[in-house]
């Protein structure tokens, strides 16, 4: 967990200092943590009668702060797919959010002018360099899974002529919210069968299974990996199930003063309200149709 800035370990509903139970063996930077992933688990189970603190939300920030790449994954649903009425993809759609955009589990995040949309995500943290990783080796080099939304700006993504503008649309400010926690694969019973999900002002939106997915994780790895290598600390989100705002009829977009509550069950669940932008964009954005 990220608490202050300071890299901590969950215990319960409090958390542990790792800089200050190691007694400096380990930093307190966060991002530094991927860099030595194994010792810090195996030096993580074996703590004991650590002095613990409380975890207050507004000190909560992404469980991987500084990612050098952030993967998404588009159609990796066939509700979602259906939805949008495209055809289901032959091989993973990955399109990048910009690490500029990640941002905390409790944040407030700034609505730019459009149509700005959510979508509840599980979203891989990789904990080992991944270059070429075999599908039966891939969980081993993934460091645990956390929260995410891909926040999406529905206007600027489908601008015409061609709908290619993913990676700006989905990397304002806040978009890439993460976390409460990162929670490693062994603590989960199953990590390809999860539930997730999310819900707009205490009305639910989405609600599925990881294992639904079309390219599960350890197919993700493989295929990323095969192409270009993964880093410590890099984020892959994995995609959405049906129930998104823009395809809705009416459709339900993400408005100043709203609550929105995701969840994947065994991880746990983030919270975040709107405020709308101080500037409008540099840039005139035509209504899609
Ligand atoms: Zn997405």
């Amino acid at each position: 967990m990220n608490l202050a800035g300071r890299l901590a370990i969950v215990a319960g509903d409090r958390a542990v200092d790792v800089e200050v139970a190691s007694g400096g063996a380990f930093s307190s930077d966060v991002h530094a943590a991927f860099g030595r992933w194994d010792e810090l688990r195996r030096w993580a189970g074996s703590v004991r009668d650590a002095d613990t603190e409380p975890v207050p939300e507004a000190s909560v920030g992404p469980p991987s702060p500084r990612p050098s790449q952030v993967f998404a994954v588009g159609l990796n649903y066939r509700d979602h797919a259906a939805e949008g009425g495209v055809a289901l993809p032959a091989s993973p759609m990955i399109f990048t959010k910009f690490p500029a955009s990640v941002a905390g589990p409790f944040d407030t995040i700034a609505l730019p002018p459009g149509s700005v949309d959510f979508e509840a995500e599980l979203v891989v943290v990789i904990g080992r360099r991944a270059y070429e990783v075999a599908e039966d080796d891939a969980w081993s080099h993934v460091a645990g899974l956390t929260v995410g939304q891909d926040i999406s700006e529905r206007q600027l993504q489908l601008q015409p002529p061609a709908p290619q503008q993913f990676s700006l649309a989905k990397s304002y400010p806040g978009f890439a919210p993460l976390g409460p926690v990162l929670v490693t694969p062994d603590e989960l019973d199953d990590p390809d069968d999860l539930e997730l999900g999310c819900a707009l002002n205490g009305e639910e939106m989405q609600r599925a299974r990881t294992s639904e997915m079309i390219f599960p994780v350890p197919r993700l790895v493989a295929y990323l990996s095969s192409i270009l290598p993964l880093f410590p600390g890099d984020l892959i989100f994995t995609g959405t199930p049906s129930g998104i705002g823009w395809v809705r009829d009416p459709k339900r977009l993400l408005g100043e003063g709203d609550e929105l509550v995701t969840w994947v069950v065994g991880i746990g669940t983030m919270r975040h309200s709107f405020r709308a932008a101080r500037r409008p964009l540099a840039v005139a954005i035509t209504e899609p149709e």
